[in-house]
């Protein structure tokens, strides 16, 4: 069985993978076979290293997802460095909070520009490359609870994450007779950055940990399973999912 999770000699881009999911996600890949290109803003060191000591190369690309303009540069060098591209993990991105009666245009457009814009377009660029490729690659993107509840504060980031879960379907639908395998993981409340300020509002973090069947928050490592699951032939029938990982939040 352990085969068809095998992703030796695999190519995966991983956006924003120098910190929290998206570099335990990187890591995972790598120690299952796959050479990595890291696509962030700031220095990937930590990930680097550790996708080195798992005996794989690691291209650091660095490029501002906030727009679409960096997207065809991070597809040619991926292709230069390793002649062909197999996964692409849409991870990058950001939250902002605010009142929906005061939420201002540029929280508003962040947020969607990077989400869902950017995930649409380096998805799309991607999909070209595995068409020429002769078909068959694996897209994961990175929904939300917030793709299947409102949330409250968090009007761009439900509406984004919301969006990724409807454009996993639909770029499924169209992709999967190129033997592409569109996907997404819903991480539940997750122990990043990103979670920071509810971790640090005690009231708030002993609701979350009170509603959590698990008991606990996720942990980066927690995703490391399904990624690969989604990344690898063990999924290959399984087209526009948005997998849950959540400690039982949704189940709640
Ligand atoms: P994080 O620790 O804040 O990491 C975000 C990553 O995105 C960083 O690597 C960051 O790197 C990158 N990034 C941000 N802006 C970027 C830009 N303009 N261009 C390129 N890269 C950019 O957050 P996280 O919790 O690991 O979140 C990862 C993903 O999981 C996000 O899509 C998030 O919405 C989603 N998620 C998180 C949770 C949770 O509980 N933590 C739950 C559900 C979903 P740079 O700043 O260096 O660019």
């Amino acid at each position: 069985m352990s085969a068809i999770f095998d992703l030796t000699g695999k190519v995966a881009i991983v956006t924003g993978c120098n910190t929290g999911l998206g570099a335990a996600m990187a890591i995972a890949l790598a120690e299952s076979g796959c050479n990595i290109v890291g696509v962030n803003r700031a220095a990937p060191a930590d990930t680097l290293r550790r996708v080195e000591a798992a005996g794989r190369r690691f291209v650091d690309i660095r490029a501002d997802l906030s727009s679409i303009e960096p997207i065809a540069d991070i597809v040619h060098s991926a292709v230069e460095a390793f002649g062909r591209i197999d996964v692409l993990v849409n991870n990058a991105g950001i939250i902002r909070r605010g009142d929906a009666l005061e939420f201002t245009e540029a929280d508003w457009d962040a947020v969607v520009d990077l989400n869902l814009k950017s995930v649409f377009f380096l998805s799309q660029a991607v999909a070209r490359q595995f068409v020429k490729q002769g078909g068959r690659g694996k897209i994961i993107n990175i929904a939300s609870m917030l793709s299947f509840q409102g949330g409250v504060r968090v009007a761009s980031y439900t509406a984004s994450k919301s969006g990724v879960q409807g454009l996993t379907r639909l770029l499924a639908n169209e992709w999967a007779a190129h033997g592409v395998n569109v996907n997404a993981i819903a991480p539940g409340y997750m122990a990043t950055n990103n979670t920071a300020p509810l971790r640090s509002d005690a009231q708030r973090n002993d609701e979350i940990l009170g509603r959590l069947p698990a008991g606990r928050w996720g942990l980066p490592e927690d995703l490391a399973g399904p990624v690969v699951f989604l990344a690898s032939a063990a999924s290959d029938y399984v087209h526009g999912h948005t997998l849950a990982v959540d400690g039982g939040w949704l189940a709640r």
